[in-house]
């Protein structure tokens, strides 16, 4: 899918926690008397995967085509995934361009064109909660319930990367890139959130863009390797944005049911 190389995007931003953030899993490496530590890198910092980022952005992708009557696949089963193709018969074998939220986040069997990386805190220090597991049937307190859940404080900031392969979608310039950053500002807009006990308060995070860095095949034969640097809050920046944003919602206006 991305044997050429015409640009590539790579957005700096911030994940600001507006609310204490629980994010464990394997690799935990919190205080040992801690029942529910959070995740953190190898130098002791607390993180966010990549992949949870990826996961909670697609999935509102989803959710957000479909309130505009555009089909798009759902994951696990994403397009031409083995129960896609059995659910769809009828392309298996054939050229089809997968759904929009595969254009950006990828499909079975192709290279995704957006990957996030892991987003790091600026300090270690996190917080220690208590929490009480809750019988379902009974709606008390299960015997033995209470448990220890370390949590990354309010105000926290994490700060990552995503890079956006070949911005352009549909021959729209920069939409791809577009869809991306649309999925941020709506996030945002919709008190978006991360990782655990969501239900209970924890995790609602912010995304603040930093920049944008945009390299293209052209740049390189011209020894301009680094690109074209769009830093938030300038004019520069608004207008390529807008750009992107009107290019993506061309893609979406073409693809609606
Ligand atoms: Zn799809």
């Amino acid at each position: 899918m991305f044997s050429t190389f015409e640009n590539r995007a790579i957005v700096s931003w911030d994940i600001v926690t507006r609310s204490d953030l629980h994010i464990g899993g394997r690799g935990s490496s919190g205080p040992s008397d801690v029942d529910l530590p959070v995740l953190r890198n190898n130098n002791d910092y607390p993180v966010i995967p990549g992949s949870s980022i990826k996961g909670v952005l697609r999935t509102e992708l989803e959710r957000l085509l479909r309130g505009c009557s555009v089909d798009v696949c759902t994951i696990p089963d994403v397009c031409y995934s083995s129960r896609w193709l059995s659910d769809n018969p009828e392309r298996k074998g054939k050229e089809v361009d997968p759904c929009l939220v595969c254009q950006i986040f990828g499909s079975g069997g192709n290279s995704s064109p957006v990957r996030v990386r892991d987003a790091t805190a600026a300090g270690k220090m996190t917080v220690v909660r208590d929490g009480v597991a809750i019988d379902r049937k009974t709606r008390k307190a299960a015997k033995g319930s209470k448990y220890d859940l370390e949590a990354v404080p309010k105000g926290t900031v994490f700060s990552g990367k995503v890079t956006v392969e070949n911005c352009t979608l549909y021959g729209k310039e920069y939409a791809r890139l577009g869809g991306l950053l649309s999925l941020v500002e709506f996030f945002n807009a919709c008190a978006g959130t991360m990782g655990h006990s969501v239900s209970r308060g924890y995790g609602e995070v912010e995304i603040n863009i930093k920049d944008i860095s945009v390299i293209s095949a052209e740049d390189y034969l011209n020894g301009k390797c680094s690109g074209t640097v769009y830093e938030n809050g300038t004019t520069e920046y608004d207008e390529f944005v807008s750009l992107a944003l009107d290019a993506w919602r061309a893609c979406v206006s073409v693809k609606k049911e």
